[in-house]
């Protein structure tokens, strides 16, 4: 794999390898959760960066921490910008 990847291929793994899922309370739960896979994505990205010995990483689709049920906005950032919007929830550009 590449310094770009297929996020498509990418996400149709993980939803293939995780099933089904219970549905999540729209507000903490949901934000919670969304933190948790972010958080997920952060650590992922720099084993690859390691594996790979990439000197930076390709910007990923971070999703928005809003807790909002049905947001699929996404906040594009590398886990470094991440880390330092992450001090509250991450909430994408974009909300009304
Ligand atoms: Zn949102």
């Amino acid at each position: 794999m590449g310094a770009e990847p297929d996020w498509d291929a990418v996400t149709a793994a993980v939803k293939a390898a995780l099933g089904p899922l219970p549905r999540l309370q729209p507000g903490d739960e949901l934000s919670r959760q969304r933190l948790i896979e972010n958080l997920a994505a952060c650590r992922q990205g720099r084993l690859w960066q390691a594996d790979l010995g990439l000197t930076e990483l390709p910007p990923y689709p971070f999703a928005c921490e809003c807790g909002r049920s049905g947001c699929d906005l996404t906040w594009s950032a590398t886990p470094d910008q991440y880390d330092v919007r992450s001090t509250g929830r991450v909430v994408a550009d974009g909300h009304s």
